[in-house]
């Protein structure tokens, strides 16, 4: 099985043995019968220690990421803070790209830095900028989120992987806004990708997730002890429906992408928006690097409204109306799902960052655009602007 739609339909989805069930059955057994003292059958004993179900789905994301090694999690946040506790103690010190996700900031900000977690921010497409922030023999890990959250700023993943190694340090990439479809970190040299499978991993807004992929064996040791030393798994149901969701991921991510680029080319030509971010334009800061490091731009597109310069807030009141006119894109938090969705950053996903380095403007507004036909989207948005 060498095609990436073909593994995602079969690893470690052989028809249940008893009865023939193309889809295996879930298993809910927290704990298994022992054919003697030490001895468990192939290997199970206890649910937060290994589960049949959460396995299978760890074997399909470690091969859709081309690494060796999966750890599924009961949330994003959950698979971030084992990364954390795997490779960080106390003393040590990680850079952080200047645009990611709210709450991973957060919980460098106001969690590990009690643990006494150093950090610092910088812009990883500026190599000196990111040599400069690096601390020799301190920093262990640099973070990075690609495309970032909410602004769809691509950074290079195998520049920066190179550079953090130069210096003894490991890379994270926080793949959540691509998938494995659209992009493959370790096959670019980074050390450990971090999903949250609540976005297009499960791709139907029902499932809360995580997950690790690595390719190294000591790493995965680590993350195999504290997986179940933390026990933050994700329990059988929930791995399940992921394992299901990733056999339509390519499918889906097609039409999320195609949406995306038909919307993001009307907001262009729409004289209501001032900026439009999606590295799928031509005009992308990154859009050279995008096209070779991504297998497709993906389905996430932001815009931002005119009337903040000159300290006016015209262009907040604007993204604030705007995002609640729109009627088939629904306000909410969250991505990746087959229903469409409006997001304010700034008052919702990076309400945690007011007053931070990484604190979004309230002009700015994010998309995640679903699987809806593409002409009643595009006519949603139209009213929304135009109302
Ligand atoms: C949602 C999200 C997370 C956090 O994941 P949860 O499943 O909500 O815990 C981390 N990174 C990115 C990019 C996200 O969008």
């Amino acid at each position: 099985m060498t095609e990436f739609e073909t593994r995602a339909i079969h690893i470690a989805q052989e028809p249940d043995e008893l009865t023939g069930a193309v889809m295996p059955p879930i298993h809910l057994a927290s704990t298994h019968r022992q054919d003697a003292v030490g001895v468990h059958r192939n290997g199970y004993e206890y649910s937060r220690v290994a589960n049949p179900t959460r396995d299978a789905l760890q074997e399909a994301l470690a091969s859709l990421e081309g690494g060796k090694y999966g750890f599924s999690f009961a949330s994003g946040i959950a698979a971030e803070d084992t990364v954390i506790r795997a490779v960080l103690k106390p003393g040590d010190h990680v850079v952080l790209a200047n645009e990611l996700y709210g709450g991973t900031f957060r919980l460098f900000n106001k969690v590990y830095r009690e643990w006494g977690i150093e950090f610092d921010l910088a812009d990883l497409n500026d190599e000196d900028a990111l040599r400069s922030a690096i601390r020799p023999g301190q920093t262990k890990l640099v973070w990075i989120e690609t495309p970032s959250n909410p602004k769809l700023t691509v950074f290079d993943i195998s520049l920066t992987s190179k550079v953090a190694h130069e210096y003894g340090a490991l890379t994270v990439v926080d793949n959540t806004f691509c998938s494995p479809y659209l992009q493959r970190p370790l096959e670019l040299g980074a050390d450990i990708v971090v999903h949250s499978t609540t976005k297009y991993l499960g791709g139907h807004s029902d499932i809360l997730g995580g997950a690790v992929v690595v390719s190294d064996s000591d790493l995965a040791e680590k993350f195999r002890y504290l997986h179940y030393a933390l026990g933050a798994v994700s329990s059988p149901f929930d791995s399940w429906l992921t394992h299901r969701s990733l056999k339509t991921l390519a499918v889906r991510m097609d039409r999320h992408q195609s949406n995306a680029a038909a919307i993001a080319d009307f907001l262009v030509a729409h004289p209501g928006v001032a900026e439009v971010y999606y590295p799928g334009l031509a005009s992308h800061p990154q859009h050279e690097l995008a096209s070779r490091q991504m297998h497709g731009f993906g389905g996430m597109v932001s815009l931002r409204f005119a009337g903040n310069e000159n300290g006016s807030d015209a262009g907040t009141r604007e993204a604030i109306r705007f995002v609640q006119a729109t009627r088939l894109f629904a306000l909410a938090e969250s991505l990746g799902g087959v229903e469409s969705l409006v997001n304010h950053p700034a008052t919702m996903t990076h309400s945690s960052a007011v007053g931070t380095p990484i604190e979004v403007t309230g002009d700015i507004v994010r998309l995640s655009v679903g699987l809806e036909g593409i002409s009643d989207l595009l006519a949603d948005l139209k009213q929304a602007l135009e109302s």
